[in-house]
Order: structure tokens, then C-alpha cells, then sequence
């Protein structure tokens, strides 16, 4: 069956480059396209505007964040609101990463706190979900990663989440150049459309982009971007240079 979805190829930057080096990285990367996918760049937030100046013209390329507070405006110190991105032109967040997670102590509450406020500012979330090796050498993969979407996607209606895009982010694969094998990647990405179908009966599973995220390269992208439930990937190391990321993108 070919695939309905339209796919999104997004670059998480980290905290990676300088501005000179993040423009011409960008320049580079949409000079090579277009493209057969929606393309993402979330880069930390002080490049946000000037990343958007030399995508704007050009169809296909979104800005996108790598993080958004769960507060409106306020008191607090270092964060920002999903209002300020939307008013920046940002159109996608990324939330509950992995490091967020583990070094920032983000819990799935609070990432569903990210979620509602992303989403009532118009922002399209790219929401992480994924297990450590420990869990998966334990057999635990389906039932770690089934809970987050359970606990960071509650009380959200199916209405709210039209746009939603999920990355499967296997812990064990992210940063390592371990990948997760296209079978394990699929039959966790058809795993995740059922969760989102037990919650949501409807169009929603069906029409949600799922992305796969974890030492996404050249070498390893046409093979798990084939799968029927893999709509895309989440790139972070590979993002960060214009061969590598344009060489995935060419392998759609
Ligand atoms: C990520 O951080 O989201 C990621 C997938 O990183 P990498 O591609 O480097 O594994």
C-alpha cells in the first residue's frame, strides 16, 4: 500500500554551530532542493529568525524549535513561550526529547503541559517517545514507550491533534550509530499508530506522521524511510553537515 502521508525530514541542531556555520549550512541545504519531503530545521533558539530569512522564500522548509515552556508570559527566567515562537514564524516544536528527559528531568506530565500550550499557539509538536536499552533488553520497549504517549497525550482530543507528528527515538540509538533495524523501527511505528487508534477511533492514526529518529545517515535512510508506518526521521548528528543531510533527503 503507498503511503498517504507526506514526508518530514526534520534537522535537530542541539547545541551545535556557530551562526556563520548555521547559515551556510541552511543556504546549502535549501540551494540543493527542492525536495520530496517537508523539511524542518530546529536550530537553538537565537538562530530562529535568521534561519527563517533564508528559508522564507522557499516552499517545503519550515522553522521549528527544539523545546517550548509550558507557560504563557511571565517570571521565568530562560524559557520561552510557544506564543513568542509562533510570533517568531516558527510552525513545529520538538518536545520530551530524550535530553530533555534525562538531563533536564522532563516527565511526561509536564511534557503534556508543553503539548497543550504548543498546540493552543498553533504550533505543530514533534513529540519524542522512545526506550533506554535497558528496556529494551528487558522486553519492555512497547510497553515504555505505550505509557508515554498514554500520560503526555492525555486529556488532549482528537480535534487538537490533527497536525501532531511523533518521532519513535529509540534511546540506545540516538548519538550512538546504533540504528534500530528497519523491522524494529516499523513494528514500533505500527505500534504506535495502534496506541494512537485505541485512544483516538478515527481518521487520526491513520493520517498522523510517524518519524523515526536515531543515527539516521545516508547509508541507513532509504531502507527504513521504505516502511509502510515510517514517515520521515528526526536527524540529529547527520543534520549538522549539508552532504549528509541532503544525502538522506535524496533518499526519499
Ligand atoms: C536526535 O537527537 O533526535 C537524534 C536522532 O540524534 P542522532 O541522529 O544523532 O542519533
Amino acid at each position: 500500500m503507498s503511503k498517504q502521508r507526506f514526508p518530514l525530514i526534520a534537522a535537530n541542531w542541539k547545541m551545535n554551530l556557530l551562526r556563520t556555520e548555521a547559515e551556510q549550512l541552511v543556504a546549502s541545504i535549501v540551494n540543493n532542493g527542492p525536495y520530496n519531503a517537508e523539511v524542518a530545521f530546529a536550530p537553538p533558539f537565537l538562530y530562529i529568525p535568521r534561519v527563517g530569512e533564508i528559508i522564507e522564500s522557499n516552499s517545503g522548509f519550515f522553522l521549528a524549535a527544539q523545546n517550548c515552556s509550558n507557560h504563557n508570559f511571565g517570571a521565568y527566567t530562560g524559557e520561552v513561550a510557544a506564543a513568542m515562537l509562533s510570533d517568531c514564524k516558527v510552525s513545529m516544536v520538538i518536545l520530551g526529547h530524550s535530553e530533555r528527559r534525562s538531563i533536564f528531568n522532563e516527565s511526561d506530565e509536564w511534557i503534556n503541559k508543553k503539548l497543550i500550550a504548543a498546540i493552543d499557539h498553533e504550533l505543530i509538536p514533534i513529540l519524542c517517545c522512545g526506550e533506554d536499552l535497558e528496556q529494551r533488553n528487558s522486553n519492555r520497549h512497547r510497553e515504555v514507550v505505550g505509557q508515554q504517549l498514554e500520560r503526555c497525550l492525555s486529556g488532549i482530543s482528537a480535534d487538537k491533534l490533527q497536525k501532531l507528528v511523533i518521532a519513535y527515538e529509540p534511546v540506545w540509538a540516538i548519538g550512538t550509530g546504533l540504528t534500530a533495524r528497519p523491522e524494529q523501527a516499523q513494528e514500533m511505528h505500527a505500534f504506535i499508530r495502534s496506541k494512537l487508534e485505541r485512544f483516538h477511533p478515527g481518521p487520526l492514526a491513520s493520517g498522523t506522521r510517524i518519524l523515526y529518529g536515531g543515527s539516521v545517515k545516508p547509508q541507513n535512510a532509504a531502507e527504513l524511510l521504505e516502511c509502510n508506518d515510517i514517515d520521515g526521521a528526526l536527524v540529529g548528528g547527520a543534520s549538522l553537515n549539508a552532504d549528509d543531510f541532503t544525502g538522506i533527503l535524496r533518499a526519499l
